[in-house]
């Protein structure tokens, strides 16, 4: 049994998972900005958890946004948590609560749970795309997260999609011209929360989040459609783009924006044919989106110490140093 804890730019969320897939009730609650804040939440809810597990804690999993050095388990210098920059997270919970500390990316969290009990269970080899605020990745080869040349995996948010969006693909209203990885054109730009947001208040939606045109979309508004195939077919091309490199016949789609699945599955697949009607064994053979996308990166983390209890060569403690 393990405890998962998903830490994000404003909430932190945590529960107990067992080996085999098993999980409690997760509470989110918001997260401090300041480092000692971070520091009590981290403790408090891990001591929550670990007093309402029905057996014996063996080890903590964090899921993150980052950057962050998963092998010394800390920060580096982070996208949207400065207050976090160069914690060295690992050693503060080891030293706290004397278990082992595994951190890993968020969205590479969540494609190693979607392959283990999510959308595309017992699948070896995938692409999962995370839809949210940002947007994020993890691929999948024989069942583990694969890191690609960079120790921090591959970061398929910011493949170049196109000119424009000419705005920051950080959250925020920012104008800046490039994203927050210093490029312009990235797919986060063209598919994260905010560019939807911008296109439901363009289209005169009063919404303060994008989920609050479910209800139009359920009464089949044509504006709100309209909303969903264009942002479809944005991902459409994304994961043509994708689909080219790896080939895979998996996809998952999680995040919080995989909700909109049934409503943007349409105009995605559409541009996937089209763009591949000569060359149709391009095509994923499914694209699966998760069935709780707020238990991805959760269950993610705890399928890492299951990994490693069956030797996985992933990751040594001795990299750590
Ligand atoms: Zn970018």
């Amino acid at each position: 049994m393990y405890i998962s804890i998903d830490l994000g730019g404003t909430n932190i969320r945590g529960t107990w998972v067992s080996a085999g897939g098993d999980y409690g009730p997760v509470r989110p609650q918001s997260r401090p900005r300041t480092l000692e804040g971070t520091k009590q939440s981290l403790e408090a809810l891990i001591q929550d958890v670990q007093a309402r597990a029905p057996e014996p804690v063996r080890g903590i999993g964090l899921a993150t946004a980052g950057p962050l050095d998963h092998r010394r388990r800390m920060y580096l210098t982070t996208t949207n948590m400065p207050e976090l920059n160069q914690f060295r997270v690992g050693e503060f919970l080891e030293h706290r609560f004397s278990l082992p500390v595994r951190m890993e990316n968020d969205a590479q969290a969540a494609a190693l749970g979607e392959v283990w009990a999510g959308g595309l269970a017992g699948t070896a080899d995938a692409v999962v795309i995370t839809l949210g605020t940002g947007v994020g990745s993890g691929v999948i080869m024989n069942h583990e997260i694969w890191r690609a040349g960079h120790f921090t995996g591959p970061e398929l948010g910011h493949v170049y999609l196109g000119p424009g969006p000419k705005r920051s693909c950080a959250i925020g209203t920012s104008t800046l011209p490039s994203c927050g990885c210093g490029q312009v054109g990235c797919a986060e730009a063209w598919l994260q929360k905010a560019a939807l947001m911008e296109m439901v208040v363009r289209c005169g939606f009063a919404a303060q989040d994008p989920k609050d045109i479910f209800g139009d979309l359920e009464q089949g508004s044509r504006d709100a459609m309209r909303i969903m195939d264009i942002y479809g077919r944005r991902l459409g091309l994304y994961l043509s783009v994708l689909q080219v490199v790896f080939g895979f016949a998996d996809i998952g789609i999680s995040g919080g924006l995989s909700t909109f699945f049934p409503y943007f599955q349409d105009g995605m697949w559409s541009t996937l044919r089209h763009r591949f009607v000569n060359r149709e064994w391009w095509l994923p053979r499914r694209i699966a989106p998760s069935p709780e996308p707020e238990m991805s990166a959760l269950l993610g983390m705890a399928r890492v110490f299951v990994l490693e209890s069956r030797g996985s060569t992933d990751w040594k403690p001795e990299d750590a140093q």
